[in-house]
């Protein structure tokens, strides 16, 4: 189960709604110890607690919920996320269920509980809640719930019992919450960070080879000393004492960050330098000491065809672009959503998405070869250019899927230009490379961005909107007005 099939429900300021993009976020790995902590918490609450907190809940429920969103709009930072009355509108009723859920939760909803507080914690990371905010909102809660029990306890033994029971699990789900929160962040930070990153490496093109040679340096340095007569102490043949191990400690993993690459050159040169401190005092013939060269060098091998990988990863990352048709990569997406939704709540500027997918395009492949599929995609690309503006933002968002963001546009704006991109490629055919020609269309679906702090449902929005679109028969564009269904990937997840 995928932290997105859990109910949606946000209770810390967070938008509670279904996410868009059917592709879920890396899912966070549960913690045993977690686990195991829920499980014991929620073994603790007799019938009798749970009588007690069903009434605490069911009576106080509403009021908590008044408290809790009014103290958090006195705050000017969740003011931010919350002045938005449909969102409102839907948090109070979200944070009672989300109560009543935890506090009634039986041995077999742990894990369905886990997910949610994981996909409230990820809701809250996309719309950046203030992480001490969500913490005084538990705080708030405990004091409510406090407030309650002693109400309706008979006798202060039940209330104390119950109040500890409640506090524990009020705190087991902030801190799932709080871990999906920190996760998501520091996935996000290190997307939104990636380009800044650059700077410690000045040219990616001279600095791989730069590093290669290094690498080769110490390679021919560990020939000499190993074939000589006398080849000295192991340490400072060892790879972490090269200048490519100073460079790699220093500013390769500062600038690859934590990646399997990284991680694998760190264990091979570990292992190397092991062997080599073990073994070279030993290797006391020639023939000894060429058997630990080859070993070592076998080693030096695979760590150039990781730092191989990891620049031509980065040559990506790089430029952001998608390297068939140069748009922007989807990894960015993000990014660019939170800032033209940051940049909406300050001046009021409203932005639209653009979901596009070309009509049946896995028949092109297969009457017309993969190449004659790729030229269409590029042509496609550059029918996106030059129909948009030099403010818009293009992305490659999957196969043969495209994203375009419009920033400060009308309603009719939008329609406007997404009924010129149909047009456009409705009326333009791909020249193919035997000099014929091939028809497209398109299915556009378009939301204008109504203030929702998450990024996640304008995308399902215009998503939901592309397939009413080629429900209605392709080649054409559907606005998403707020009534369409969720498309097909949303509900597979829901259900
Ligand atoms: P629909 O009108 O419902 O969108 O039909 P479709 O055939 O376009 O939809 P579907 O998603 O089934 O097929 C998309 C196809 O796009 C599948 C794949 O062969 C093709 N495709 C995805 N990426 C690329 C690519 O990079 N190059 C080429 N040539 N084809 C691609
Ligand atoms: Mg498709
Ligand atoms: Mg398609």
């Amino acid at each position: 189960m995928t932290a997105r099939s859990a109910p949606a429900d946000a209770p810390v300021g967070a938008a509670p709604d279904a996410p868009a993009d059917a592709r879920p976020a890396s899912p966070v790995q549960p913690d045993p110890g977690l686990l195991a902590d829920w499980a014991r918490r929620v073994g603790a609450l007799s019938d009798g607690i749970r009588a007690l907190l069903a009434v605490v809940v069911a009576e106080g429920g509403p009021a908590v919920a008044d408290h809790f969103y009014g103290v958090m709009l006195e705050d000017p930072r969740a003011a931010r996320y919350l002045d938005v009355d449909q969102v409102r509108e839907r948090l109070k009723p979200s944070l009672q269920r989300w109560l009543a859920a935890l506090l009634a939760a039986r041995p077999g909803d742990i894990d369905a509980l886990q997910a949610t507080q994981e996909h409230v914690g990820q809701v809250h990371a996309r719309i950046g809640i203030p992480v001490d905010l969500v913490a005084r909102g538990g705080r708030m809660l405990k004091d409510d719930l406090h407030a309650g029990i002693r109400r309706h306890a008979g006798s202060d033994r039940l209330a104390l019992d119950a109040i500890v029971c409640a506090d524990g699990l009020v705190d087991i789900a902030l801190e799932s919450m709080t871990r999906a929160y920190t996760r998501s962040r520091e996935a996000a930070g290190q997307v939104d960070g990636a380009f800044r990153l650059f700077s410690l490496i000045q040219n990616i093109g001279t600095e791989r080879e730069r590093q290669r040679a290094l690498l080769l340096t110490w390679e021919n340095a560990l020939i000499y000393a190993l074939t000589s007569e006398h080849p000295g102490p192991p340490a400072p043949l060892q790879i972490s004492r090269s200048e490519f191990g100073l460079w790699f400690l220093h500013k390769g993993m500062a600038s690859f960050g934590d990646t399997t690459e990284t991680r694998e050159v760190n264990l091979i040169a570990a292992r190397m330098d092991s062997i080599l401190r073990a073994r070279l005092p030993e290797a006391d013939t020639i023939a000894a000491r060429r058997e630990l060269l080859d070993e070592l060098r076998a080693g030096a091998d695979a760590i150039r065809s990781l730092v191989t990988i990891m620049f031509d990863g980065i040559g990506d990352l790089e430029s952001g672009r998608d390297a068939l048709t140069r748009l922007l990569n989807r990894r960015f997406l993000p990014t660019i959503l939170r800032r033209e939704i940051a940049l909406q709540a300050n001046t009021g500027r409203q932005f639209a998405v653009l979901m596009l997918d070309l009509d049946h395009f896995k028949s092109i492949n297969d009457t017309h070869g993969h190449e004659a599929g790729d030229r269409a995609l590029k042509h496609v690309a550059a029918l996106l250019v030059d129909n948009t503006r030099g403010s818009d933002y293009l992305f490659r968002y999957g196969g043969e899927e495209f994203v375009v963001v419009l920033g400060s546009v009308s309603h009719e704006d939008a329609k406007a230009i997404a009924e010129g991109l149909r047009n456009a490629i409705a009326s333009s055919p791909v020249a193919l490379a035997d000099g014929s020609t091939l028809s497209l269309t398109g299915s556009i679906g378009v939301a204008v961005q109504d203030g929702h702090p998450d990024y996640e449902r304008v995308l399902a929005r215009a998503d939901a909107a592309m397939y009413a679109a080629k429900r209605g028969g392709r080649d054409r564009v559907v606005m998403d007005d707020g009534d369409l269904p969720d498309p097909p990937g949303v509900r597979a997840l829901q259900h």
